[in-house]
């Protein structure tokens, strides 16, 4: 199952489940459309080098029985020149057959990295565009085996499989007609053995499709174990866990040997027995053509030229029955594929609206919000909220961990539509608003602020339409503004620093000055802050708070507070409790009033301590 919870998945709400399997093979061929052209000269190519290959084996039996019929009667010369003869004509027909079998695979394969090309561009970029909920839900190691795994699995059935299987059939139906036209007899002989093979192709068939995609399944779950652990490997680390990550990974990675083995048992089994058939069944064609030669029926010649052909026939048919377990294998990878682009975002669509609020400060207005995570859809985290947020005011969330703060800041950056009530920017609902504009108007500061392995340049212009072409200097204000610039100054190559994946190469209070000025490059109107809680030295915690101060001035703030200077700076406290707010006003009123509030501070809030509860 996709889903963390293992519940069915809800990826294609739009695809009918009956219908998808047919529609995909379909769909496998259409994406190939554009390369029409290429595929038919590919497929021509094909025809003309399975031609060439069946052509031989005529010409080899001539060449036996010319040996045969002039060796016999003493007229070596005209043998020799017959010989000759042939010998051109089999070398012409092997370089015409070798062209051909060059051409083919050149252009099939350059089809297939076009098509594979734009499938994966297309896919990712269908993924991007999925709603934040999507992403609670699906684990990221299977999206990476779709995005990688599957498409190359495509890929491989679109280059060799189909033109394997092309060749064979054409070899084989051509193989079969010629075996018929040397010696019907002997062809029904041969043939008589085809509906065990079929039979047995068939059980082998059910089985390792069966096996194959337990194992994808498996080596999906596996990716993902791999993807965490080295996604956090540092707190694998720090609880000296790597013992039991490779342990995860191990009883991951021995379900994928588990159905591995399973399925090559299936396949010893089944080119085993189907090798015994076929080679009993060549023995008897050759016990018994060979009675036919000594009774005249047959050529010594015919004889050979048949066996060939049977042989031939009896290779492409195996081949056959490889490459189909192999198209089956991308007919499934294609539908997990087409599952994920079909999938249309469950958020709907933003609109268009740029609404023009204060030049400075926007307005943020949360009416009666009622919210349920879609990944939890029976525990309302939000019982209706009304928040009014006017332009250029600072408003401090507090309250006990899990009581909806983040939960609300998420709403604000429309991450989530709220399931009853509206959240307003300037008096416009989000849904309506341009989805550049509302996350130009809106910036935020996490907690645990995340950066690309990119330089700090980058990092800083992130935020903007186009982060390669911003001038250094607007760079340099905001990094000067966030307090940044100094330390991005210290480093041998300033701005042009790689951070490291995720930002490894700073310190946290670095990582969050960073963050500052990506976050204000951008204008915003509207600034939504994470305070962090994890303790930042003193002097780090003042360079930051004096930056986020800076920045504040002129616009909205709405901060998740844990230091109490950071909830007396602010113009109001909102006390955000089990999904409601159960108090607002200034500190000193609250403080008064000897509420939720006052006993959180009495508790944990005083001057000299620097968390407030929770987190
Ligand atoms: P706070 O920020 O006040 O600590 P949150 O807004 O983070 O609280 O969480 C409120 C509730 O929502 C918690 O019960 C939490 O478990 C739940 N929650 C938070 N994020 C998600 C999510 N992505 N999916 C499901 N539930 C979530």
């Amino acid at each position: 199952s996709l889903l963390r919870d293992g519940t069915a998945d809800v990826f294609a709400p739009d695809v009918e489940i009956g219908k998808k399997k047919s529609a995909s093979a379909w769909r496998l061929l259409a994406l190939a459309k554009e390369e029409a052209l290429c595929l038919v000269v590919a497929t021509l190519a094909l025809l003309v080098s399975s031609l060439a290959t069946v052509a031989v084996p005529k010409l080899a039996g001539s060449l036996i029985d010319v040996c045969i019929q002039y060796g016999q009667e003493g007229g070596r010369d005209t043998a020799k020149r017959h010989l000759n003869n042939m010998l051109y004509q089999i070398l012409g027909i092997l370089a015409i057959g070798g062209v051909a079998t060059g051409i083919r695979s050149w252009l099939f394969n350059s089809a297939a990295e076009r098509v594979m090309w734009q499938l994966r561009n297309r896919l990712f970029q269908r993924l991007v565009e999925q709603e934040i909920g999507f992403f609670d839900r699906v684990r990221t190691g299977e999206l990476m085996n779709r995005l990688s795994e599957d498409t190359r699995l495509m890929k491989s059935a679109g280059t060799i499989s189909i033109s394997i299987a092309l060749r064979s059939i054409v070899v084989s139906i051509f193989g079969v007609v010629l075996m018929f036209m040397t010696s019907p007899l002997l062809s029904a002989l041969t043939l008589a053995c085809l509906p065990v093979l079929l039979a047995s192709f068939r059980v082998y068939s059910t089985l390792n499709r069966k096996y194959i995609s337990e194992q994808l399944t498996s080596s999906a779950e596996a990716s993902t174990v791999a993807e965490e652990t080295f996604g956090s490997i540092r707190t694998v680390r720090s609880f000296a866990k790597e013992k039991a990550s490779c342990e995860r990974y191990g009883v991951a990675q021995h379900q994928v040997l588990r159905w591995g083995l399973k399925s090559a048992h299936a396949s010893g089994f089944f080119f085993g027995f189907n090798s015994l058939v076929a080679m009993g069944s060549i023995v008897t064609v050759l016990w018994f053509g060979a009675r036919q030669v000594v009774d005249a029926y047959l050529s010594a010649g015919d004889l050979s030229t048949f066996i060939i052909y049977a042989l031939y026939v009896g290779a492409n048919v195996g081949a056959l029955a490889g490459v189909i377990s192999n198209l089956i294998q991308a007919v499934g990878a294609s539908e997990r594929v087409f599952e994920l682009l079909d999938r249309i975002p469950q958020l709907p669509e933003p609109g268009m609206m740029e609404p023009m609020g204060a030049p400075e400060g926007g307005d943020i207005n949360l009416q009666d919000v009622t919210f349920a995570y879609p990944s939890r859809p029976d525990v309302t985290v939000l019982r209706g909220i009304n928040l009014h947020v006017p332009p250029g005011r600072k408003v401090a969330l507090v309250g006990p961990s899990g009581g909806g703060k983040s939960t609300i800041v998420n709403l604000i950056q429309r991450f989530y539509d709220p399931r009853s009530g509206g959240v307003f920017l300037d008096g416009c609902p989000l849904p309506a608003i341009q989805h550049e504009f509302l996350h130009k108007q809106v910036s935020i500061v996490s907690q645990e602020p995340v950066l690309f392995a990119e330089s700090i340049l980058y990092n800083i212009a992130f935020g903007v339409s186009n982060p390669h072409s911003v001038p250094l200097a607007q760079v340099e204000e905001a990094a000067k503004l966030a307090n940044a610039h100094d330390f991005i100054q210290a480093f041998p190559q300033a701005y042009h620093t790689q951070v490291g994946e995720r930002g490894v190469r700073l310190s946290g209070g670095q990582k969050q000055r960073v963050a500052i000025a990506r976050a204000i490059l951008t204008k915003p109107r509207v600034l939504l802050l994470d305070e962090a809680t994890s303790a930042l030295d003193a002097e780090s915690e003042s360079l930051v708070q004096e930056a986020l101060d800076r920045v504040a001035v002129g616009r909205t703030v709405i901060v998740i507070a844990h230091r109490l200077s950071t909830v007396q700076s602010a113009a109001e406290v909102a006390v955000v409790d089990g999904g409601v707010i159960a108090e607002r006003g200034t500190h000193d009123e609250l403080l008064a009033q000897g509420g939720v509030y006052a006993q959180l501070v009495r508790r944990q809030l005083q001057p000299g301590v620097a968390a407030m509860p929770g987190d």
